[in-house]
């Protein structure tokens, strides 16, 4: 039986979207994504491009990256991993601070790589040891590819350091802010949605770890008083057991941890602001990654406090875990799952999806364009846009498309069934994602852009060169077809300045927005990050520090 026009897109637009899960990914990300009414991908049942979200815990092949499509997403970018190994991060930063001062960058701990550094730390040790009055520091080593707190070492005479492996060997902060006498550390989950323009957002929710017995510079290696991570202290002989002042396990919300602090009367905001500091500052060392599409990236920060509430960056986390330990994780994972989903902003597709039905059935149908299902990476999002669209327009396959148009929608959806029938391996739900995610026709763009009064909007559009005025650029114009729209907001083409508990925290002004849309300009950015800093009011900082010894001896 032959199918209505609307009956085939009603049924295409109505499907859920679609995930795709690698190995050993945590179970709550297949919960979260189930819970919103996706599907999981099958390989036997669906084509090998017919997904939205690839979820995997290592990085993607450059050829995933290559061959990624319009409307599907990965939870890496290239290089990410330039800030998540300790080393790596440890020489950024270190070249940052020759750069750009170390007062800005004096947020991380002072850090050498061995064995290659072994003659420099020496130096450092040796000077420490013979300055008079000066109590001598302690250290910490860190195998450079390891997590959850293996491998580490912490001790103050070098005789104690001992490693077979590439190590970074860290001044140990002595001084953590206690309460009721545990250390602590938190967890703060970081998306970048774009490097390109840089675009970061901190969670405004998130894990306060604690140590489970309590700190004691005279036992160093009691990692039970010294980590906070949790892979390590849940095997603790106290974990379970009611802890004064901390409770049960080793976990507090942030907003419990805030509300704490305001009880004492800490500057609480005063405190985020430098943390949110610190991440732009540590992304903008390893900025720009290589340019790829469609790509988003969860860091996992770790923030420990000092008693004079310092915040210092201990290290940048890949696949921060997702793993439920306790009732906490899972309250405040499972929203930032949704929250990341709703951050891709997949709405915008559904919306789309929607427009289209409402098109079809007013007679606007809109046209696929070029459903050979182009690649959307190599290039900057914009550049790649205009290119493909230069191909398309000279290419004589998408004549038919133009053609029709202009014509009925029952001479649009014949074509479509066509392209259908003509490549087999692709899905009638890839298609139609395609599409969706395709940019408008000339005319159509030219009309709405002209009603949207986006500069640039109204040039003839045979001609590649003047295309690429309309179409999206690698700036926060005109973005709404883009194929990465999805942390901006249609009304003021701008990343949108809160996603549930995400919140923009770069660009932090038009300054910033300028310095990073072609290309990043990190000398303007660092320049307008001191200005944020001397705007902090010293009074404040004062006042912190002498709330800060009631807090800790609490
Ligand atoms: P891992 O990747 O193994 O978790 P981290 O760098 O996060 O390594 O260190 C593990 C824990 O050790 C931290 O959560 C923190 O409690 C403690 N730690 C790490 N570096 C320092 C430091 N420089 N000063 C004080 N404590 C530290």
């Amino acid at each position: 039986m032959e199918m209505k026009a609307d009956d085939y897109d009603t049924r295409d637009i109505l499907r859920p979207l679609v995930f795709r899960l690698h190995e050993n990914v945590p179970a709550i990300v297949r919960e979260v994504l189930l819970e919103r009414g996706w599907t999981e991908f099958d390989k036997k049942e669906q084509d090998d491009a017919d997904w939205n979200l690839y979820w995997r815990n290592s990085p993607f092949r450059m050829t995933d990256h290559h061959s990624i499509k319009p409307w599907q997403r990965l939870n890496h970018y290239p290089e990410a991993v330039r800030i998540t190994r300790k080393d790596y991060l440890a020489r950024h930063l270190k070249r940052m601070k020759g750069a750009y001062g170390s007062a800005l960058y004096e947020f991380s701990p002072v850090a050498f790589i061995m064995p290659n550094d072994y003659v420099k730390f020496i130096a450092e040790y040796s000077k420490e040891r013979k300055s008079v009055g000066r109590r001598p520091s302690y250290w910490i080593c860190k195998p450079v590819d390891l997590s959850r707190g293996r491998g580490i070492l912490i001790f103050q005479d070098v005789k104690d350091l001992v490693y077979d492996c590439t190590v970074v060997v860290q001044k140990y902060i002595s001084n953590p802010l206690l309460i009721s006498g545990y250390k602590l550390d938190l967890r703060l989950y970081v998306c970048v949605t774009s490097f390109y323009p840089l675009t970061i957002y901190t969670y405004e929710e998130g894990l306060v770890r604690f140590a489970t017995e309590k700190f004691d510079l005279g036992s160093l290696d009691n990692v039970y008083a010294h980590l906070t991570n949790t892979s390590i202290n849940k095997y603790g002989a106290s974990y379970k057991k009611y802890k004064d002042g901390i409770g049960c396990g080793c976990k507090w919300t942030f907003s419990k941890f805030r509300s704490y602090l305001r009880i004492f009367g800490v500057d609480d905001m005063l405190l985020w602001q430098k943390i949110n500091n610190i991440v732009i500052l540590t992304l903008l060392a390893v900025a720009p990654l290589p340019v790829a599409s469609n790509c988003f990236e969860l860091f996992g920060f770790d923030i420990l406090i000092d008693d004079k509430f310092k915040p210092w960056l201990l290290e940048v986390n890949y696949n921060p875990a997702l793993c439920l330990d306790c009732s906490i994780d899972d309250t405040v994972k499972r929203k930032l799952l949704h929250d990341i989903v709703e951050l891709l902003n997949y709405k915008q597709i559904d919306t789309f999806r929607q427009n289209q039905v409402a098109g079809t059935k007013a007679g606007r149908r809109r046209v696929p364009w070029g459903t050979d299902g182009e690649s959307a990476t190599k290039e900057a999002p914009g550049l790649l846009t205009c290119q493909k669209v230069a191909k398309c327009t000279s290419a004589s396959s998408v004549q038919p498309a133009l053609q029709a148009a202009r014509g009925s929608i029952r001479k649009v959806v014949a074509l479509t069934k066509k392209t259908t029938r003509a490549c087999p391996i692709k899905t009638r739900t890839s298609q139609l994602r395609e599409r969706m995610n395709m940019p408008k026709i000339p005319s159509q763009a030219k009309a709405e852009a002209k009603n949207k009064q986006i500069p640039g909007a109204g040039h003839s559009p045979h001609k590649s060169a003047q295309l690429s005025r309309w179409l999206p650029a690698r700036d926060f114009c005109n973005y709404e077809l883009t194929i990465r729209p999805y942390f901006l907001s249609d009304k003021d083409q701008r990343p949108i300045s809160r996603v549930g508990d995400f919140v923009l925290i770069f660009p932090f002004n038009e300054a910033a927005l300028q310095a990073s849309r072609d290309g990043i300009d990190v000398k303007s950015i660092i320049k307008e990050i001191n200005k944020l800093v001397s705007k902090q009011l010293p009074s404040k900082q004062q006042k912190t520090k002498k709330r800060v010894g009631y807090l800790t001896s609490v």
